[in-house]
This record gives C-alpha cells, structure tokens and sequence, in this order.
C-alpha cells in the first residue's frame, strides 16, 4: 500500500478520504470504540468550511485529501476530533502513516503561499510535490527535519533522561536535530556530549521513523557507553541516569520509537 500522486494545491475533483485538522486533532467518523476516516466528495458534507485544502496523494486508488479547519468549527454528528497521536494502533497502520503524511503536507503548504526568496505568491509545483515560485522560480521541498535519536547502553543499563519538555517523571532516550553539515553519527556524539556528558562508541543504526508532529525524519541508534561521568545540561535535560530493565521509570508511548529502542533494550536482557 503506498501513496502515489503529486502533492499539492489541484483542483479537488473526486470522492476521497479527507484528512480533516483543527491543529493537531483529526476528525474521524466513530462507531463506537472504532473510528474510520470520513470519504466524501467535499467537506461541505460534513458542514465544514476548511481555509486550507491539498491533495495529498492516492491510496488504493482513492484520492486523499487534507485540510485545517478553525478551532470554533462545528463537530459534525457521529464525528470527532481525536489527537492524532491517540489514533495509533485504532486506525490501520497505513492510514495512520497517511494521517501523518496529510498533517505535515497541509500545515507546510499553508505556511508556503509565498515564495520565501522573493516573498510573492509562489503557486506552482513540480512533478516531485515541491513549490516552484511563478515569479523567479526558487524551488522549495516540503520540509522535513532529520534528528536522530539513541539508546545508550552500560554494561546492562541504558541512559534515559527526563527533559523538560516531557511530562512530569517521564524519561526517554536522547534525541536531537540534525545540524548543517552534520553527519548521523556525528549528531549522535554531540548531542549525547551536550546533554549528558559522556562519550559513546559502537554506534549502530536501528531503524526510523516519520514523525509528523514536527515534520521530523527521525533516525534511530544503539550506542555503547565508551567514558566520562553523567552530567546534565540543565537548560533541556534535568536529570538523566543508567536504568535497568526491570526498574524503568515512565517512559513513552509505543507510537515513538524511542519507545521501540526501550523494548529492545529490555528484550535483549531477557535474553
Ligand atoms: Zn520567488
């Protein structure tokens, strides 16, 4: 199952599934504990009035569409907003990864009417989705933020750390963004240096994932510890610590592969 098409601001011209958002929640149809997302021509059958909309691609052969609708809009009978983040695992894999896909593509498209080099309305697109300004033709891809993200291990311990940005008394791995003219692996030195203090060897790739919440591609590692003491920066990360497998604090969600690095890391103790 994959999404095909250009991207972008076409001419809406058949039924299709219609990624609904007032910010970061979703409008899905609910029959009891399942939800399913609305297909109709137009929002106007729901009585919704989107100020922006995009098509977003095909999927089996229905078109998807996304839109961002003001808060005060009205929930339409046997509908909801739900977070999208609450939908894993109720909705089928491949539409949530579209959900995500749809919630990224609208909210960039909105924020790109203008050209960013000469500042007048852009308009257009090439065949790869891109906006391409009409006016001096600067081309501009729908933006995406690599950041990486790591389970450190000592001996049979990892490193998780509570920032604060998290909810009260979670910990989670270290994760950070790309910098220009950084390499991965290189990303993944500085920042466990930065927020922690330490040095890691043995860094390994493990898998990724798209994180539509901020447009992040995020890149995952293992890593062995290889020296120095922990020592937080406060300004982020408020405390951080080695913990065992069978003494975890709270740690995040199994939608976030920081979530699917942790798992690892206990399954392989069980081992
Ligand atoms: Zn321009």
């Amino acid at each position: 199952m994959t999404i095909k098409g250009v991207c972008g601001r076409q001419s809406i011209k058949r039924p299709g599934l219609w990624f609904i958002f007032n910010r970061d929640k979703m409008l899905v149809s609910t029959r009891g504990e399942a939800v399913s997302v609305p297909f109709a021509s137009n929002p106007a059958a729901f009585n919704l009035k989107p100020y922006w909309e995009v098509y977003v691609g095909l999927f089996n052969d229905s078109p998807c569409y996304s839109a961002l609708v003001n808060e005060g809009a009205e929930i339409p009978p046997k509908m909801q907003f739900q977070g999208l983040r609450g939908l894993f695992g109720r909705l089928n894999d491949a539409v949530f990864g579209i959900a995500g896909r749809a919630l990224q593509l609208v909210k960039w498209d909105y924020a790109h009417q203008y050209c960013s080099r000469c500042g007048r309305p852009a308009g257009g697109r090439n065949e790869d989705g891109a906006q391409i300004c009409l006016h001096c033709g600067y081309l501009s891809y729908p933006r995406i933020s690599p950041a990486v993200i790591v389970a450190v291990l000592k001996e049979d311990r990892i490193l998780l750390a509570h920032n604060n940005r998290f909810p009260k008394k979670r910990y989670s791995v270290i994760a950070g963004y790309v910098e220009m003219g950084e390499t991965l692996e290189g990303c993944v030195r500085r920042e466990i240096r930065e927020e922690v203090g330490i040095e890691v060897k043995n860094i390994r790739y493990f898998g990724s994932q798209s994180w539509a919440f901020t447009s992040s591609l995020m890149v995952a590692f293992t890593a062995d510890y290889a020296g120095g003491e922990i020592s937080v920066d406060t300004a982020e990360i408020e405390d951080a610590g080695w913990f065992a497998a069978d003494s975890l604090p709270d740690i995040p969600d199994r939608v976030s592969i920081a979530r699917k690095l942790i798992d690892w890391f206990v399954q392989r103790q069980r081992q």
